[in-house]
């Protein structure tokens, strides 16, 4: 069959990599000039640093198979992310662990006496917590919560922590021991050369084409079996029902000749710092030697319609807005919607592969049977 993949990044090559060993032919188009979508790594051509271009990508998993699958395509170096906070005048460990706790506080307490000190913070009068706010004082009281959750989540999202949901914050969000391993997955690494090449390795098939700077046009769909949309599901529709909010990022890059902070990642939980994050590239490649840095600095805000879209918002407006174009994409025949914008979900890396290997599978599995491929293999839901 002759399948048309839009969106050269992990799910369309993924996808496209099965259907292509199947003996299917792919043509993947994608509207920047660059493979990997926003897993997009290169190097700054004057420091010879690797730089994450659409901000920090650490790959981390408990799926074996996954794990497999990446090696399979390029080398891993081992990599585990540790993030800080400058908050409030000081420097702290993330996430908010024993040492964050006995620092911020100046006390000297063990792994029980922290836990029996944080529940007497946590506000105890919230029994039915319903927003972000709520539900992080009902957690870890009202300083830790606003030295490292009400700023941080102010900026990222745009809006205050009493406007989120409480699901947001699903789990005691603090560590009663000094593990400051940002992620809990058994497999966590960063390829060796970014992700670039591995994307590269994963679309190099036979039965596999790829143009760039090419953005999807109806007349495409004519010459095309099925298509697998990587891009916006609303874009798809022309936005013909509105758009689908998204945060977006501006990254304010920057160079230093030297360790301008001495790690990758270093949150800003203050509400007036306008940022919330700086990024330092070389740190995450500890492997490598360079004197020079890149870093970003990293600012967010709501998406206008010619941004990247970021972090999907998925509040009350938009799952009602997400739920009309759900029934679109339904009555929308040889056509599957894919990968985080394809379902309007936040999907780490590992994620979009599984789901990729998955819809790769269902669709050959259809193909056998002569069933109907659905709109969506996840629900955006
Ligand atoms: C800031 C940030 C940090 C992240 N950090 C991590 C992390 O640390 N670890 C982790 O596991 N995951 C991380 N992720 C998630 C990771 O980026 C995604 O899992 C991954 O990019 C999803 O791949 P995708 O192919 O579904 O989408 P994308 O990478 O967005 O690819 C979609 C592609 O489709 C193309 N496209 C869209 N519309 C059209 C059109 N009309 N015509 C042609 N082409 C089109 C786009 O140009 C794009 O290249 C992060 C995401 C963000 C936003």
């Amino acid at each position: 069959m002759h399948i048309l993949l839009v969106g050269a990044g992990l799910s369309g090559a993924v996808i496209g990599r099965k259907l292509a060993e199947a003996g299917h032919t792919c043509r993947i188009i994608d509207a920047r000039d660059h493979i990997g979508g926003n897993c997009y790594t290169e190097r700054d051509a004057e420091s010879g640093v690797m730089v994450h271009v659409y901000g920090p990508h650490i790959f981390h998993t408990d799926d074996e198979e996954v794990w497999r699958y990446v090696n399979d395509f390029t080398q891993f170096m081992p990599y585990q992310n540790r993030v800080k906070s400058t908050t409030q005048g000081a420097v702290y460990s993330l996430p908010v662990n024993l040492l964050t706790i006995n620092q911020f506080f100046d006390k000297t307490m063990n792994p029980a006496e922290a836990k029996d000190f944080i529940a007497d913070q946590a506000d105890t009068s919230i029994t039915d917590p319903q927003t972000f706010e709520e539900q992080a004082l009902r957690f870890v009281g009202r300083d830790l919560y606003e030295a490292f959750f009400k700023g941080y989540t102010e900026k990222q999202w745009g809006c205050s922590p009493t406007e989120l949901p409480a699901s947001i914050l699903k789990r005691l969000p603090v560590r009663f021991n000094y593990d400051d391993n940002y992620f809990f997955h058994k497999f966590q690494g960063m390829p060796r050369e970014g992700y670039t090449p591995m994307i590269e390795a994963i679309l190099d098939h036979p039965n596999i084409t790829v143009e760039l700077s090419t953005l999807f046009t109806p007349d495409m769909a004519a010459n095309a079996d099925h298509i697998f949309w990587s891009g916006a599901l609303d874009g798809y529709f022309d936005y013909r029902l509105g758009r689908l909010g998204y945060r977006t990022l501006d990254f304010e890059r920057f160079t230093y000749d030297g360790d301008y902070q001495g790690c990758a990642v270093m949150n800003y939980g203050d509400r007036d710092v306008p940022f919330t994050r700086i990024t330092e590239h070389k740190h995450f490649a500890p492997w490598e030697n360079h004197e020079g840095s890149v870093c970003y600095r990293e600012f967010s805000r709501s998406a206008e319609p010619e941004d990247i879209p970021y972090y999907p918002i998925r509040l009350v407006e938009e799952k009602a807005l997400l739920e009309e174009y759900i029934s679109l994409a339904e009555e929308t025949p040889a056509v599957t919607f894919v990968g985080r914008l394809g379902t309007y979900r936040y999907l780490d890396m590992d994620v979009t592969i599984r789901e990729a290997l998955d819809t790769a599978d269902m669709f050959l599995g259809t193909v056998e049977q002569g069933g109907m491929m659905p709109a969506f293999v996840k629900s955006p839901r």
